[in-house]
């Protein structure tokens, strides 16, 4: 067996120790003689894989008892569709800071239902890749019922250097590609979503923390399965929830907890992205548009000097072991997404190899 460096944006390389724990515990959960897979959802075991998943979480993130704990399905994407079924009415007002190709597709959704108002559209300003602007710079709507924003945007890999001051108005964040790299002072937020599949667990799951007082306030058309309220009263389990992607994330949870914490999580990150851009910034041949007040920790894309050396880049690194490092379609070029589970000596590599293959090409 040879595992490689998986430098995927999601779904996205797991802790090796949360897989060989999987594979440990597959056939036998616990002496139940049945794979977590194969398990009632109502079951005691299962229960208790649950409960465990979500009291870990609440210490990793220090979560007030205030804020309820959600795990979903539908990917962050329906979440774009349930907020402004829960917190907004037909007739209300939502802001959004529009930083890329995400935080636009949730503006978008969120049109079908509500009046949404870009309060702030960095692709279309003069200054698509940051900094950015200053909320008192923003064109926000007067009694938004919420303000929402993209903390990481995955393809650009543009990162909120701040927490936006909203005084009253919620603040609902999509977290889908930053939660879990760091503390978060999640007081600050009426809600955080996020896909699963980079820094939590597998695809299929998505985690919702949501502040008590924004439950019950769904309109009366949303699906009752998009209903915040609903979801908070059954524990998650209205219906059957992604047991497996729960356990799993459940077991990276505790890999977390075992390694330090946040803070380590948070220094390790730190660090990885820092190598990576003094890597780009300090050649001639590698480039990265992003301002560094909002250089992503999670995903750092990158040009070549020469575009047509794309291919040969990407397949002397598959050759290296070094996976997955195309860009997204809409950018080209490449993108490094480096989350908790990329450990140091994947970077290492990668910038090793990115100094030797301009020596040859540069
Ligand atoms: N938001 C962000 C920031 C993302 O990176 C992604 C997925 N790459 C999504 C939303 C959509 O997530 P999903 O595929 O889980 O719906």
């Amino acid at each position: 067996m040879s595992r490689v460096f998986n430098f995927s944006a999601g779904p996205a390389a797991l802790p090796e120790a949360v897989l060989t724990r999987a594979r440990d515990e597959m056939l036998d959960w616990g002496g139940s003689g049945m794979s977590v897979m194969e398990m009632s959802h109502r079951s005691k075991a299962f229960i208790a894989v649950a409960e465990k998943a979500e009291t870990d979480l609440r210490e990793l993130l220090r979560i007030p008892d205030h804020y309820k704990v959600l795990f979903l399905q539908g990917g962050a994407t329906l979440q774009f569709s349930a907020v402004a079924l829960n917190l907004a009415d037909p007739d209300s007002v939502v802001d959004y800071a529009v930083t890329g190709s995400w935080s636009k597709k949730a503006l978008t959704e969120a049109r079908r239902f509500t009046a949404a108002n870009a309060a702030l559209n960095m692709p279309e300003s003069g200054s698509p890749w940051g900094p950015v602007p200053a909320v008192d710079d923003w064109a926000l709507s007067d009694n938004a019922a919420y303000l929402h924003y993209c903390a990481n945007e995955t393809i650009a890999g543009i990162e909120f250097p701040f927490v936006p001051e909203s005084g009253d108005v919620p603040i609902v964040s999509d977290m889908s590609s930053t939660l879990l790299s760091r503390p978060l002072d999640v007081a600050r937020f009426g809600m955080i979503y996020a896909g699963a599949q980079k820094n939590i667990g597998p695809a299929g799951l998505t985690i919702v923390i949501i502040r008590e007082d924004l439950l019950g306030r769904a309109r009366a058309t949303t699906p009752t399965l998009l209903d915040y309220e609903v979801m908070a009263k059954s524990g998650s389990m209205s219906n059957t929830p992604p047991t497996f992607a729960w356990y799993m994330a459940g077991l990276v949870f505790e890999w977390l907890k075992d390694n330090g914490g946040l803070e380590v999580m948070a220094r390790r990150n730190s660090d990885k992205a820092g190598k990576l851009y003094a890597a780009i910034d300090s050649s001639q041949f590698y480039a990265n548009p992003v301002h560094p007040d909002c250089r992503s920790w999670m995903n750092v894309p990158f040009t070549l000097a020469d575009n047509a050396l794309d291919a040969a880049f990407l397949t002397a690194a598959e050759d290296r072991g070094l996976c997955n490092l195309k860009g997204h379609r809409s950018v080209g070029g490449m993108r490094a997404s480096i989350y908790n589970a990329m450990p140091e000596a994947g970077v290492e590599a990668l910038v090793e190899f990115m100094a030797e293959f301009e020596k040859r090409h540069g």
